[in-house]
């Protein structure tokens, strides 16, 4: 893409499609999360909502996300305290917090594919749960791989 937006634009200033080509499609934020009782660390489990196309990484119901699922994060800066949710990949996180986006992000790389070869996402990772009632942490809140 030419017009790097998020290189001139803050998040407030985006357009609604600048802000939804933001998302890369890593579905990270779809898995369900748990916390360690004594640390309060959170991590990510490898369980994914019951709404998420595990082939895609995409939601399969996106417009009645939030009314289908209560707990699914829906982003605004008028509540700043979502982005906490967010893995440290995150391209939203990112930027609010002063970072750029990484060279695999799809608005970098041109190819939606990056995000998925870089092994950033959850395409291949996952397990529905409609499907399981096992569980494993996939890594912690935060952390970041680039
Ligand atoms: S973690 Fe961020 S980039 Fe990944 S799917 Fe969620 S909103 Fe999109
Ligand atoms: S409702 Fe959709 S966007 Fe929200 S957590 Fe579930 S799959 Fe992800």
């Amino acid at each position: 893409m030419n017009d790097q937006f998020w290189k001139r634009k803050s998040l407030a200033e985006m357009s609604s499609d600048e802000w939804e080509s933001l998302c890369d499609g890593c579905a990270l934020c779809c898995m369900h999360k748990v916390e360690d009782d004594e640390t309060g660390e959170v991590f990510y489990t490898d369980v994914a909502c019951r709404l998420l196309d595990l082939k895609s990484c995409r939601c399969s119901d996106y417009a009645n996300r939030t009314r289908e699922v209560t707990e699914c994060l829906s982003l605004s800066l008028d509540e700043p305290e979502a982005f906490q949710w967010l893995p440290a990949t995150c391209a939203y996180r990112r930027l609010s917090e002063g970072r750029g986006l990484a060279a695999w992000h799809p608005l970098i790389s041109g190819d939606p594919e990056s995000v998925h070869v870089a092994g950033i996402s959850m395409r291949d990772s996952a397990v529905s749960e409609n499907e399981t009632l096992e569980w494993s942490v996939l890594r912690k809140l935060g952390e970041t791989s680039d």
